[in-house]
């Protein structure tokens, strides 16, 4: 594995720990996995993509490709599986790329980092950056998927109302109240 996206490997490292705070083990494969996804795009597709856990890989999508949470391109679908798709965003034809545990064998390393079978003290954490170079795409699948037309296109939120009870504008599918009214804010109230 000699480039992530633009970047070389060691400028991937600097890239992520600038972005995320550390060079994470789950950021660096996630990185390769997405270069991995857009070298399967045909060229000239506008492609979205769907992100199967909301933990680092989500972080790698957003350096590489154009697709964030925030302008929609990206959505996390929390399947705990790590693993992502790209695809055509009109027909929703595209790739899925995951951790093959068949071929995490003589990775050894690496299969204790995603298997947690190592606590993160007991963890070599030079020693799985290194395999994670070298092995890059060999403990890779992919394989093509067609994704489900409700997931294509844009939500709308549709008609915006204020809320009765609080005040501030939310989408007034939601019901009465907006969702916090309904008890799903996160905050104590004081
Ligand atoms: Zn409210």
């Amino acid at each position: 594995m000699d480039k992530i996206g633009r970047y070389t490997f060691q400028e991937y490292l600097k890239v992520v720990e600038d972005f995320h705070g550390n060079p994470s083990p789950g950021l660096v494969l996630g990185g390769i996995m997405v270069d991995y996804a857009i070298s399967e795009v045909p060229a000239g597709v506008l492609f979205d993509a769907i992100c199967e856990t909301p933990a680092c890989l989500p972080d790698a999508i957003q350096l590489l490709t154009p697709c964030t949470i925030g302008n929609g391109w990206l959505k996390v679908i929390d399947l705990g599986l790590f693993a992502l798709s790209l695809y055509d965003k009109y027909k929703g034809d595209g790739v899925r790329i995951f951790v093959d545990p068949e071929k995490l064998k003589g990775w050894d390393e690496i299969a204790n980092w995603l298997y947690k079978l190592k606590t993160k003290r007991e963890q070599d954490k030079d020693r799985l950056l290194a395999q994670m170079q070298q092995a890059g795409r060999a403990i890779l699948s992919k394989r093509r998927v067609q994704i489900k037309p409700q997931h294509l296109g844009k939500t709308s939120k549709g008609a915006i109302s204020d809320c009765p009870a609080c005040g501030e504008p939310y989408p007034k599918r939601d019901g009465a109240v907006c969702l916090a009214c309904q008890g799903e804010s996160p905050y104590i109230e004081k």
